[in-house]
């Protein structure tokens, strides 16, 4: 299945920054089967664990995050870049390569012990998702795992939050 998925990814060379190699997924997303092996393929990798909430993270998580909250039959709750969510917010700082970004959730947004998968497009240093991962255990949510379609091993990011005790899958690496 990964080949399958694999073959629909394309790699952008360049962007958005010379040296960069983007994985852009907006060809496997636009891919009948590409989107149903994705969305399937995440939910079935979390499918014998207890979950509340699946919680996506801005913008490529959305997409993904809400559709494996949809067959999984469990509400969905956005992670967004900052300034975006319009009631009472928690909000982390992660680390760029140059400065810092933010992402928020609602403080709402899941009661404590709520169980929550977290799901983004692509995880490469992990910075973005140990973010989200901290908000939900900030709002004393219990995290389930992690979920990525694409997992950019030499990054590191994916090998550091399971040393950290995440439950971490990906479809492609
Ligand atoms: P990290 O924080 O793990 O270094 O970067 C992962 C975040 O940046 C994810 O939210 C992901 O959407 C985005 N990202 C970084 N590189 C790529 C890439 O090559 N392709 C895609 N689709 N997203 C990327």
């Amino acid at each position: 299945m990964s080949s399958e998925l694999e073959a629909l990814i394309r790699t952008i060379p360049d962007y958005p920054k010379p040296g960069i190699m983007f994985r852009d997924i907006t060809t496997l997303l636009q891919h009948p089967k590409g989107l149903k092996l994705s969305v399937d393929g995440l939910a079935e990798k979390f499918s014998r664990e207890e979950i509340d909430l699946v919680a996506g993270i801005e913008a490529r998580g959305f997409i993904l995050g809400g559709a494996v909250a949809h067959v999984l039959g469990k509400g969905f709750v956005p992670i967004r870049k900052k300034g975006k969510l319009p009631h009472v917010t928690l909000s982390q700082e992660y680390a760029l390569e140059y400065g810092v970004d933010h992402v928020e959730v609602h403080a709402d947004a899941c009661k404590p012990g709520q169980k929550v998968l977290v799901i983004d497009d692509l995880i490469a240093t992990g910075g973005t998702a140990e973010a989200g991962l901290n908000l939900i255990r900030r709002l004393g949510g219990v995290l389930v795992g992690a979920g990525f379609v694409i997992d950019l091993p030499e990054l590191g990011g994916a090998e550091r939050l399971r040393k950290a005790g995440v439950h971490v899958e990906s479809l492609v690496s």
